[in-house]
């Protein structure tokens, strides 16, 4: 396990409600618990998720995001944005990458979780879902470059660099997370999305999760893109006049206050 890292702020990108809680829950659920602001971004309320006829698109997708709210409160997380792109149907389109942009500004997370923009023929029994790799492919692309460049879309607000990116749900990770302490609560999370998710399901997304921990602790596997060093303060993307000016004067106002 590496070393404890709990950044101020996180950011989650997913297609769908419950995809979080299939991923990375118990990490979010120890960060919460430690400070971290999260902010839930979920591309679409998975409005074509079901088989049960009394249910018609806009009924489920208000019962889905009601699941998806009260999964977040159970980790500690009470910023849910639902971009409602329908279910099914999303693609890596600018629309979307521009989206993403406009709430990485509007938060202006440390770190961004996202789903494998690689992940396509994961194992030998299941590929992997379009919207999955459709919000992976513009997440990562409304991260880096775009989020941080000042003259793409000004009129989303200052530029903001993400320092570091997890991909959760990765064929190649290379950072484990200990959930010990919030395995349970991860479980309760998947609960709540109850026109989904049956206690069978529940019970192997336990077992999956001891899996990841080699059988020694329960975890949560990520695979880790730094884009800023933890060691480095500030990147600065962009040097403009006005932080410039800025730091001068305080530079200024400090000899002054010594003289
Ligand atoms: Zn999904």
């Amino acid at each position: 396990m590496s070393k404890e890292f709990i950044p101020s702020s996180a950011m989650v990108i997913v297609a769908h409600p419950d995809d979080i809680e299939f991923g990375c829950a118990g990490t979010i659920a120890k960060w919460t618990s430690r400070g971290t602001h999260v902010t839930y971004v979920i591309v679409t309320s998975g409005n074509i998720g079901t088989h049960d006829p009394a249910f018609t698109s806009d009924s489920l997708a208000e019962q889905r995001e009601k699941e998806q709210r009260a999964a977040a409160a159970v980790c500690g997380v009470h910023d849910v944005e639902f971009l409602r792109h329908n279910d099914g149907e999303v693609m890596p389109t600018l629309e979307l990458r521009k989206e993403l942009v406009r709430m990485i500004r509007k938060h202006k997370p440390e770190v961004v979780f996202s789903m494998d923009p690689t992940a396509f023929l994961s194992s030998s029994d299941y590929i992997n879902h379009p919207d999955h790799r459709a919000v992976a492919v513009a997440t990562v692309d409304a991260i880096a470059p775009v989020a941080s460049m000042p003259l793409m879309y000004p009129e989303l607000g200052a530029p903001h660099t993400v320092r570091e990116v997890w991909i959760q749900w990765t064929e190649r990770p290379d950072t484990w997370v200990d959930v010990s302490e919030t395995i349970d609560r991860k479980a309760d999370a998947l609960r709540q999305h109850r026109s989904q998710v049956s206690e069978e399901t529940v019970q192997m997304v336990r077992r999956w999760a001891l899996d990841a921990g080699k059988g020694l602790v329960p975890a949560e596997a990520f695979r880790v893109i730094t884009l800023v060093s933890r060691e480095q303060k500030e990147k600065p993307v962009v040097d403009t006049t006005a932080e410039q000016e800025l730091v001068q004067r305080e530079k200024a106002s400090e000899t002054t206050a010594r003289t």
